[in-house]
Formats: C-alpha cells, structure tokens, sequence
C-alpha cells in the first residue's frame, strides 16, 4: 500500500526550518535483495568535505531479503554522496555498498565488480548514458491518470505531449528534475513517454562508476519525491503485457576513447558492436527482470532472441545514432536493458565484454 501525502505540510515546514547547528544528517541509500531501494539516516557532527569521513554502518539484512537471520549484520561502505534536496544544507545523500560479515561483497552489491571494471578499463575512458523510462501509479495501483477501470485514448498524443489528457503529473516530474540539479545527479534531460503516464529522463553522459551511482540517486530522488506526492514509480520494463502499449527502457548509451576519435570512432564502434553480438545471451541475462515480455520486436524493439544492429533503426538491439554514422565517432546505444536494470552489472559486463575480454 503506498504512503499517502504528509497531511500537515505547513508543520513540516516550520520544523524542517529550525536550526540544526553543526551537526548533519546523511542519508544512507542501498540497494536490497529484490533490487529496490532501501534507506536510513544518522547524525554526523560536522560538514563532510570528502567520503572518508563517513563511518561504515550496518543494518539488519534479514529485513531486507540480504542475509539470514541468524547472521544478519550486513555492511553499509559509503562510495559517493550527494547534496540533500529534502533536508537541504549540509546534509547529504549517501549512496552505500552491502558487504557480508565476512567481508564479502553481499549478493547484491554488483558495484564493487564494477568498480574493479572500470578501474581496470580507464584507459579507455569509458562514458555511459542511461535513458530510464518508468511509469507512473496512483496509490490505489491503478494507472495514474488513466480512467478508474478503463484505458486512456490510444497511445499518439502522448509523447513530448503538452496540454491537459496529454501529460500526467507533471508537477512530480518537474519537482524531480530540479532536485537532481540541486543534487548534483547529471541528468541530460526529460520526456513523456508513447505511454500515457510513462516518462523518461537521461543520465549522463558519466565516466566509468559514476553512472551507477547518479543513476541509482535519480531513482532514490523520484521515488522519494513521488512519496510526497502519493504517486508510486514502476521499474517494471511492461506493466501493460496485452494491448498496444509501449513497455519501459534503461537504453544505454556507450561511449570510450577510441570511439569518440575522430576517423577511427566508426570501426572502434564496429569492432565493439561485434564483441557485443557474441555475448548476447550472457548480456540480455543481466538486462532486467521480465524483459521477455518488453523485447518482442514491436513497439520499437529488437526481439530478445535476435541480436540486430542498424543506423538510426529503433527496431534493433543496437542503434547507431544518425549524426554519429554522418560524422563517423562518437557513441552507441544499446537497447536491450530494461527499465529495472542495476546499473552498475549493466554497466560493468559492458566494459567486460568491449574492453576486458
Ligand atoms: P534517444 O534518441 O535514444 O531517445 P536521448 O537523448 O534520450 O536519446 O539520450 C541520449 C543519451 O546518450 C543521454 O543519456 C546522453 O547522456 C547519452 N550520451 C550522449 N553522448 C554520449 C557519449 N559520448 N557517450 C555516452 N553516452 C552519451
Ligand atoms: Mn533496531
Ligand atoms: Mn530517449
Ligand atoms: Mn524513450
Ligand atoms: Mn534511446
């Protein structure tokens, strides 16, 4: 059941104003074991300039599908950190990875392989953008917007649509794209979706780790923010399995050294786009949950058993923008993963297959 909005705004505003002295709070966010969001917060007595500051903590995994009960502490390493929308000041945002208590990374925690990656790859430099598509609910779980029991008029008018039965809650979306400003979350922009109540922002372009971790903030803000509105955020890549309604995304765009040279960034993306073909299977295993029912060759997707790549096709796995095939470098978008990806696997078994194999 969703949470509905807090009922006395104006109280929450005069406590929120009163000073807080020299302490702050930071906001520590994970990933848990059903690949949601979780969070918890503590008191830190002085303004973090750097992530060393912050204390490794715990919290209890048997509550979160991370650990066993009986062995339940698992660990919280701060790994970037961000400034705080809600609370503002000097309080922040702290994205965290879940170690065991052996000291292992915990199932979830595809960051630390990540991190290895792009480590290992940054002589390649390798930049990432992520379009995520979600899709909005009211808190009753019905289609936010759409007529209760019924569908909307067919998708068309939707897309970058303006104007009242076009666009729905675009307070929340407007509320969200300045708090990743105020954050510091590079988002490279926003659209409505074909969908009715389907929408998009960009991340990136971001080196190497940073895109899981802005990625992962963006989505903790939206989440966040949509609770204030009593809206629910959907991950899932197709809510709407029968009918004639696009699914949801987390397109992501490729970029490294070699492609971005001018004269050579064609064959550098021909020669990656091949290594890509080759691990398909082991690729569209880490691209999302229920993907099947996203890739099936309609709706502006390549079928999931196919792998397909064109110039400025939207029907294939792999899509070389127009202007980058015209100006012969630059960057490639990869189509497949689907909206509730983890960024980080993602992101990590591309720079494996392209620059590390
Ligand atoms: P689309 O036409 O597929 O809808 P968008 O404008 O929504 O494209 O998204 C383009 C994405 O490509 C953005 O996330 C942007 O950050 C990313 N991008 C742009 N340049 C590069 C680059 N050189 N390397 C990697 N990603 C890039
Ligand atoms: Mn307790
Ligand atoms: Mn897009
Ligand atoms: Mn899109
Ligand atoms: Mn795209």
């Amino acid at each position: 059941m969703a949470k509905l909005p807090p009922s006395r705004p104006d109280l929450l505003a005069h406590y929120m104003s009163l000073d807080q002295g020299d302490s702050i709070q930071a906001e520590y966010i994970w990933i848990d074991g059903d690949g949601e969001l979780r969070s918890k917060t503590t008191t830190v007595n002085h303004k973090v300039e750097s992530i060393q500051e912050l204390k490794e903590w715990n919290f209890d995994g048997s509550s979160t599908n991370q650990a066993p009960g009986h062995d339940s502490d698992i660990y919280l390493r701060p790994a970037a950190f961000f400034r705080d929308p809600f609370r503002k000041g000097n309080n922040i945002l702290v994205i965290a990875e879940c170690y065991n208590s052996d000291g292992t990374p915990n199932k979830t925690n595809y960051r630390h392989y990540a991190k290895k990656a792009m480590d290992l790859a940054k002589d390649e430099d390798p930049w990432f953008g992520i379009e995520q598509e979600y899709t909005l609910f009211d808190a009753d779980g019905s289609p936010y917007g759409w007529p209760k029991g019924g569908f909307p008029a067919p998708q068309g008018p939707y897309y970058c649509g303006v104007g009242a039965g076009k666009v729905f809650a675009r307070d929340l979306i407007e509320s969200h794209y300045r708090a990743c400003l105020y954050a510091g979350v590079n988002i490279s922009g926003i659209n409505a979706e074909v969908m009715p109540s389907q929408w998009e922002y960009q991340v990136g372009p971001c080196a190497g780790i940073d895109m899981g971790d802005h990625l992962t903030l963006a989505r903790f803000l939206l989440a966040r923010i949509a609770e204030d509105f009593g809206i629910v955020v959907s991950l899932h890549p197709k809510p709407f399995a029968t009918g004639e309604w696009n699914g949801a995304g987390a397109h992501t765009n490729l970029s490294t050294t070699s492609t971005r040279t001018p004269g050579k960034g064609m064959k550098a993306i021909e020669d990656m786009i091949m290594k890509l073909e080759k691990k398909h299977a082991e690729h569209i295993a880490a691209y999302g949950d229920d993907n099947e029912l996203r890739l099936t060759g309609k709706h502006e997707t390549g079928n999931i058993a196919d792998f397909s790549s064109g110039v400025a096709n939207r029907g294939c796995s792999i899509r070389v923008p127009r202007h980058v095939a015209e100006q012969g470098y630059g960057y490639f978008e990869d189509r497949r993963p689907a909206s509730n990806i983890d960024p980080y696997r993602v992101t990590g078994l591309c720079v494996n297959t392209m620059l590390l194999d």
